[in-house]
This record gives C-alpha cells, structure tokens and sequence, in this order.
C-alpha cells in the first residue's frame, strides 16, 4: 500500500527504519529485532540505502524481503549522489517490479571534498524526485532538518529548498533526529508558513548509547540540549543506566510530541528491537491512534 493511502485512514504513523546488514552476525540480529518490531503493527518500515555504494544491493534485497516475504509496507530509501539518470531509471524498474509502491528519495551525503568533480547527473533530492513521480508508482518521501541542513546558510533557506521538494513531487516529509521538541515544532511552524501542507514526521532516536548518539549528531548537524548532554556524561561507562536515561526520555519525548499533534513517530531503530519496543509499548492507547 502507499504511504499516501495510509494517510487517508490514519491521523498518525508510527514506522520503523532499518539498515542493511554488513555480516552474518547482523543478518540474525536484524531477523529477531524485525520479528520483535512487526508485533507492533507499525504503519510501514523504511530500509536505508548507502550514498557510498556498498550496501546498496543488499538494501534493495531487504526491502524485497520484508515487503514481499514478510508482508509489510515497506519504503526504500534510495539516494542519487554519484548516480546517473540510466542507473537510476533502472533502478526505479527493479523495485516497480518487486511491487516496491514507497520511497525516501536522498541525494546523499556529499564526499569530504564537496560536490566538484563529482560524476553525478544529480546534484539534489529534488532532481531525483520528479522522476519517481512522473512513474506514477510510488509515494515518496524527502528529508527535513529541524535544526537546518549542515550545508545550509540558514532555517529560512533550507525550507524554501523543502517546499521545492514538495512541489517537485514529495508527498511527505520525515525529518532528522532532534532532542528539543520545540525545534520540531518551530520547523513546522515554518513549513506552514511557506505553504507546505504535507505531513512532517518526526524521526526519533533514543539515546542507549551515548558515544555512538555523540558521532551520529556530529555527522548530521543535530544537537543534543545541555541538560540531556549532563545527564548522559556521568554515566557513559554504564550501559545499564544509559539505557534507562535513554529510553525514559525519548518515552517523554514521544509522548509530548504526540500530545502537541505530531502525526506519529518514525524510530531509527538502528536495526535493535528493545528500545523501541520499550518505547512504543509505554505510549499510552489513545496518542497512539
Ligand atoms: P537535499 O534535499 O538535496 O538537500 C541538501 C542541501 O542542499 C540542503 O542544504 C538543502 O537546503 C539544499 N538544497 C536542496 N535542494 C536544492 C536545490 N534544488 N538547489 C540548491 N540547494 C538545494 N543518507 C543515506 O546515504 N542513505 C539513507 O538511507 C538516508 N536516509 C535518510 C533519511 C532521513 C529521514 C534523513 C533526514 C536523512 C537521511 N540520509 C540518508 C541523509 C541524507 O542523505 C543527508 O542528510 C544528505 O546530506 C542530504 O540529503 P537530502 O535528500 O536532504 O538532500
């Protein structure tokens, strides 16, 4: 089913996001954390797809897994940096043909040197979009950043670069991790005022472990608020107690977002079941319909 389908019968979604798996390990890993996450219900489950190159094949088969063996919606993530427009033709068939119906269209992360030299027919996530669209066979969803995009000058620029994804074809927008609702908010209250009615999912992810979160938002450009930083500092060396800061917070998180009319929640489940199962299952029945 499309996303957008599911829009029409749902106020809120709740979805899951996956990676694929590099090595054996991960491969069982991913099959029980599925297993536990599918018990959920979730709306649909996303599959990350890497800009460099290396997992791309393996992605493209997880999302045929799950969509087609497992019987999810599932929405592929697919980016266009160092694509050209053959591959990326083909690479729409191939999940036409897999009854693929939903899509995150990403240009990418830009390689260390910036964009000069670069072998791409793309430059953006809005010259890959309208291509997707005009197949008419997908819903598709773009990237927001509450916090702006790192190569951004500023909040206002990057939205007007948000509203031309829209109008090139994006029917939903699911945004980078942030830790201050009120920067979720005031991007929508900024979206909103440039005309882009879409949806704008808030995209979660719990703090379990520290260090890792710490490289995660220095690579995205997402900040974590001083009071959380002091919470988390002292305690970094023990993964019990991360652990229990962590997901009571993004409990608290969730739960205010949805109170103050977020429309659902997308978990970057970082392919681990237990903190979003935590999560999800203490969000009480009636901000979760
Ligand atoms: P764009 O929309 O192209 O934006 C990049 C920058 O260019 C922004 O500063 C924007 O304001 C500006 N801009 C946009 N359009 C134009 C235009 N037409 N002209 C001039 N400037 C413009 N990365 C992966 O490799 N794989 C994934 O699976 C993946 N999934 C993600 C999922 C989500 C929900 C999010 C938020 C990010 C994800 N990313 C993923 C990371 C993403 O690829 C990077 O953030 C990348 O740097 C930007 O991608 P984008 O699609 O937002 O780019």
């Amino acid at each position: 089913m499309r996303i957008s389908e599911i829009f029409e019968y749902h106020n809120k979604t709740f979805s899951f996001e996956f990676f694929p798996p590099r090595n054996y390990q991960s491969i069982l890993e991913l099959g029980i954390n599925v297993g536990q996450l599918l018990k959920l219900s979730p709306s649909f489950v996303s599959v990350t797809y890497g800009a460099g190159g290396s997992t791309q094949e393996l992605s493209f088969d997880l999302v045929d897994y799950i969509q087609n063996k497992i019987g999810l919606t599932t929405m592929a993530h697919y980016t266009c940096i160092n694509a050209n427009k053959s591959k990326v033709e083909q690479d729409l068939e191939y999940l036409i043909v897999r009854k693929i119906e939903n899509l995150m269209l990403l240009r990418g992360d830009l390689p260390a040197e910036g964009s000069d030299g670069l072998d791409s027919d793309f430059l953006h996530a809005s010259d890959l979009i309208p291509i997707a669209r005009s197949l008419d066979a997908f819903s598709i969803g773009a990237a927001g950043y509450p916090e702006g995009h790192q190569e951004s000058r500023n909040m206002d620029e990057d939205v007007k670069w948000m509203k031309y994804k829209i109008d090139q074809g994006a029917d939903f927008i699911i945004t980078q991790m942030f830790f201050d609702n009120d920067l979720y908010f005031d991007f929508v209250e900024r979206a909103r005022k440039a005309n882009i009615t879409k949806r704008i999912i808030p995209g979660i992810m719990p703090i379990t472990n520290y260090k890792q979160i710490n490289k995660f938002t220095k690579m995205s450009g997402a900040t974590i608020p001083d009071a959380i930083v002091q919470k988390f500092e002292p305690v970094q060396d023990d993964p019990k107690t991360m652990y229990r800061i962590g997901v009571e917070l993004a409990i608290e998180q969730c739960i205010d977002l949805l109170k103050r009319g977020a429309p659902g929640l997308h978990f970057y489940t970082l392919n681990k079941s237990r903190a979003t199962v935590d999560i999800y299952s203490s969000i009480p029945h009636g901000l979760s319909t």
